[in-house]
Order: C-alpha cells, then structure tokens, then sequence
C-alpha cells in the first residue's frame, strides 16, 4: 500500500478552505493509502509563538482532525516534536542544502518581505525540516496544495542529492499528490479568491450556528445582474462556487439558471448556503466540543501516533546513520 503523509502547521481553527482543499480528502485517503497525519509544532516556531499558544493550538487541530474523521487506528495522528528522529535527519539534510538554493525558494522571500524583522534561520531551513518529515517515512505521496510545490521539489533534490553523495539507492523521491482532478480553491467570504486565516473572511469549522449564518449572509454581492446571461464578476463568481461546495451543483445550477434570468435574490441563495453551512457543521462542531474536552483521549491518540510515527523513524536513522558513518547507538 502506497505511504501518504501530510501535515499541517498549529496555526489556528481549521476553516472551510481546509476542509474542502484537504481534510475532506483525507477522511477519504485513509482507506485507500497507508496515511499518517501530523502536526508541525516546529515549522510552527518560525513566528515564534508562546507556549500557550502551541499547547493550544495543537489540541485544537487535533480536536478538528478527529471531528472531521480522521480515525487514528486507520491513519497515525502525530505531533511532529514528539519525533525526534526527525531533527537528526534535518541536520544531515542542513548539511546538503545550500544557501543559494534555500535562498531562492519563493515562499521564503514572501516571508522576508511579510516579516523583515524576523527572517530567521528556521525560515530559510524550512523546506529541509519539510523534507526530513517526508523521507523519514519513505512516503510516496504527499498532498499539498500548489503553494507547497517548490517544497516538494526541494524534498526531491535533497533525496536524489543524498543518494548521489553517498553512492546509494536510499530515498525514494516523494510525488506530489493533487487528490481531486481539478484542486478545490475555496473563495473567500470578502468574495476574494481564496479563504484564508490571515484573510479574515473564513468560515471556521467550530463556528456557531449564529456567526455562521452571520458571515454568510454579509457574504459580498453586487448589485445584481443587469443583462441577461450576463458574465459574473469575480465576487458573484465566488459565492456561487461556494454555493456548489455546500449546498451540491443541483443548487447552484437552480441560482445560476435565476442569474441568468436576472431573477436572482441573493439573499434567498445565501440563506441556503448559511442553512446548508450548517447542516454540515452542526455535527463537526458537536464532536469538536466534544473532543477538546476530553484530554485522556486527546493524550491517547498522540501517544498513539508518536509510536508508531517514532517506530518508523527509529529504523530510518539507523540505516542513514550508518550510510553516513556513524556508530549504531
Ligand atoms: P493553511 O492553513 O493555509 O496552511 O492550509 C493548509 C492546507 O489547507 C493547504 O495546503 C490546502 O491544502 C488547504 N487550504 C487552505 N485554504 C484553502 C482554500 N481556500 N481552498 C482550498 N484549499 C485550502
């Protein structure tokens, strides 16, 4: 069975965007692959967040993972610091990766710019503590989203590299895995192209059913078509591929077919989507309370997910330790 890993940095509630552009697809993945999912309490560290901030966050995304169906007797749900393997891999991998390179990567020089006070070295070292992750469990897939792509290249050359400088056949080079035929870009609810945390114009997962309703029907619109079949403008555009994701492509043909009468009462469409919204969330949201609140089981499932991640690890650096020359320890 094909090794698929994937993880997410704490970085806050789960929204929409991830569930549709990727958690979704991972309730699915865990019958179909050998899945591990985990947290990336390290990558996390590059904002330099309290140790509040990072207890919380991890149980929060632990939380939601479960109360979305991510079932850890299938699929391994780890905390990336309770692998430590992982770090001694990052070094080796350090030690290979060069300046230049780390220096070109794009969403490195986003951060330079989004954060000039802080470009720290973990910012420029990020994609070798994403490829350690990667290759220590010889996975053959991993989803990401396009922004992740270059990583993913990154991960590649730093196998092949490896292999090269040690004459070996030892990691294989991961595949970027784009689950859907066409990748599910969730608008925004400012009617902007893609919802995102640092937009401010998500839906989150643990919303209650008043704020949900809320933001969608605040949700931007225009005036109104004034032709018929008339082209939509980008913001229109947007809800109505929100519109498909939650209320089924029966729904938004029935607005569409409205738009293109010039009938169409946005309201009426959103009060759908908000009644819809919460027909799918009402039952995330119950587990998600639920599961917050019970530490035990939160504890069991990262204990789980750390030895089994941990038993995998374990038996990788031993074999890079000894390609590399060290003494078995
Ligand atoms: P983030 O929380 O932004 O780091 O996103 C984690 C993952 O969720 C991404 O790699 C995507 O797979 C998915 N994702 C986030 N936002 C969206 C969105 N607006 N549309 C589709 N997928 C998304």
């Amino acid at each position: 069975m094909e090794r698929v890993i994937s993880g997410i940095r704490p970085t806050g509630n789960l929204h929409l965007g991830n569930y549709f552009g990727a958690v979704k697809s991972f309730v699915k993945m865990q019958d179909e692959y050998d899945c591990m999912f985990f947290i990336a309490d390290w990558h996390s560290l590059t904002t330099h967040p309290t140790p509040e901030n990072i207890r919380n966050s991890v149980k929060t995304i632990l939380s939601e993972y479960l109360a979305c169906g991510i079932d850890p007797d299938k699929a391994p749900i780890y905390v990336q610091s309770d692998v430590k393997q992982v770090l001694e891999l990052y070094l080796y991998l350090n030690m290979n990766a060069y300046l230049g390179e780390l220096e070109r990567v794009t969403s490195f020089k986003e951060k330079v710019r989004k954060q000039p006070d802080n470009v720290n070295a973990g910012l420029l070292t990020y994609p070798c503590l994403m490829a350690a992750d990667i290759l220590m469990h010889k996975a053959d897939k991993v989803p990401v989203g396009k922004d992740q792509e270059q990583n993913m290249e990154m991960a590649r050359l730093f196998a092949r590299r490896f292999n090269r400088i040690y004459n070996v056949e030892y990691f294989k080079e991961p595949a970027s895995f784009h689950f859907a035929d066409k990748a599910v870009k969730v608008p925004g609810l400012d009617g902007s192209g893609k919802m995102g945390k640092s937009e401010g114009n998500c839906l989150y997962l643990c919303d209650d059913e008043k704020t949900v309703t809320k933001k969608i029907m605040r949700a931007v619109t225009d005036q109104g078509p004034t032709q018929l079949n008339q082209e939509k403008p980008e913001v229109i555009q947007n809800l109505f591929t929100l519109c498909e994701l939650l209320c089924g492509k029966e729904a938004a043909d029935y607005y569409n077919d409205l738009y293109n009468r010039m009938e169409i009462r946005y309201g009426d469409m959103k009060k759908q989507m908000a009644a819809d919204a919460n027909k799918l969330l009402a039952p995330i949201r119950e587990k998600i309370t639920a599961y917050a609140s019970d530490d035990a089981l939160l504890e069991r499932v990262m204990r789980q997910g750390a030895e089994a991640a941990s038993a995998r690890a374990e038996k990788t650096i031993e074999e890079v330790r000894e390609i590399i020359g060290f003494r078995k320890i």
